[in-house]
């Protein structure tokens, strides 16, 4: 059960994890790696036909969090201390999540297309609260840093 609550505990202090980084890091002295994300924004297309299907400098975060999560992984198992596992496997659950939503549903990255018919109330509400975060009215009015958690009106627009 504390191991439950721990992969659940990490799973969301996550989203915390990824709203502060993308806020005051990728936002703040790493924008040169998040940069080319934001690049074709404006383009009132999303979420269709934001960006192209390659790599972009951007994903490098996803092996930022995916270290911590890995060695979590192997020294919970090695040392035979589970509850470092169970964290490092909030962490990457987290990550699969962030990949499913952000780049599959949001930005189709990858056509999944069963991923991305009809998506429920809640993802729906995902995909308006992160598309307005690619339409800053300037350079420095971004909002929505988070990905699962985003102001209520989201829900009704
Ligand atoms: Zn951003
Ligand atoms: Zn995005």
């Amino acid at each position: 059960m504390l191991n439950v609550s721990l992969l659940i505990i990490s799973y969301l202090f996550m989203e915390f994890v990824a709203w502060s980084n993308h806020k005051y890091i990728m936002h703040g002295f790493l924008w040169k790696w998040h940069k080319d994300h934001h690049r074709k924004d404006r383009q009132h297309t999303l979420p269709e036909k934001t960006e192209d299907k390659r790599f972009e400098k951007n994903d490098l975060f996803f092996l930022v969090y995916a270290l911590p999560a890995i060695i979590l992984l192997i020294l919970g198992f090695s040392l035979h201390y589970l509850a470092l596992s169970y964290i490092g496997v909030g962490i990457t659950l987290y990550g699969f999540t962030y990949f499913i939503i952000h780049d599959i549903i949001i930005h189709n990255r990858l056509t999944i297309s069963f991923l991305r018919k009809k998506p429920n109330y809640y993802i729906r509400a995902i995909v308006k609260a992160h598309t307005a975060h690619h339409l800053p009215k300037n350079k420095t009015d971004f909002q929505n840093y988070g990905l699962l958690f985003f102001p209520s009106r989201f829900f009704k627009i």
